[in-house]
């Protein structure tokens, strides 16, 4: 004979009503107004009437980015000083939508670098890391071993560039390019 189980689970968005608080404990992902106890995620309202607890395992956590974090972003613009990356991952979460993040030319390379196009050029794909958040702007440093440009293109022809120590070669046209690159 099969234990009938105590849990069930049923798909809630934020604010969708899940019980009350003389029925269940408000646990994780959840917030109790008037008694009423609420979704505060998209996910499965997880409901254990032998425990008499319920909690949301959400489906889409919100990712909010953090300093120290490391990040995969592919770099939009670069100019002398500045570049602007499109983050597509923070941590092991992709994001559903870029966001902005700013890499100075000071915090790019452990090297001194004049300008910003020795370290990365637009659609090079970057691992960095947060640095700051302050202000809601992201900066970015790649100053560290296993941070910079992960793979790249050339800036005549478009083609692949394949790494031929300790130089960037473009595969067709034979163009060398510089980049900071990540160790491995
Ligand atoms: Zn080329």
């Amino acid at each position: 004979m099969s234990n009938k189980s105590a849990i069930k689970e049923k798909f809630v968005v934020p604010g969708s009503k899940i019980g009350v608080i003389e029925e269940f404990m408000a646990g994780h992902g959840t917030y109790e107004i008037d008694g009423i106890i609420y979704s505060q995620f998209i996910g499965d309202a997880r409901t254990d009437s032998k425990y008499r607890t319920v909690s949301i395992r959400p489906k889409i956590s919100p990712i909010y980015p953090l300093e120290g974090q490391e990040i995969i972003g592919v770099v939009e613009v670069v100019q002398e000083k500045l570049a602007v990356i499109n983050i597509i991952k923070i941590g092991n979460n992709v994001l559903s939508k870029p966001l902005t993040g700013f890499l100075h030319i000071s915090a790019s390379s452990p090297r001194y670098a004049k300008n910003m196009r020795e370290i990365c050029k637009p659609m090079d794909r970057i691992r960095a890391k947060i640095i700051s958040t302050s202000g809601g702007i992201i900066r970015l440093m790649t100053s560290d071993h296993n941070l910079g440009v992960l793979k790249t293109f050339c800036s005549n022809c478009g083609y692949r560039i394949s790494l031929e120590r300790p130089v960037l070669k473009c595969e067709r046209c034979k163009n060398i390019e510089k980049r900071k690159l990540a160790r491995d």
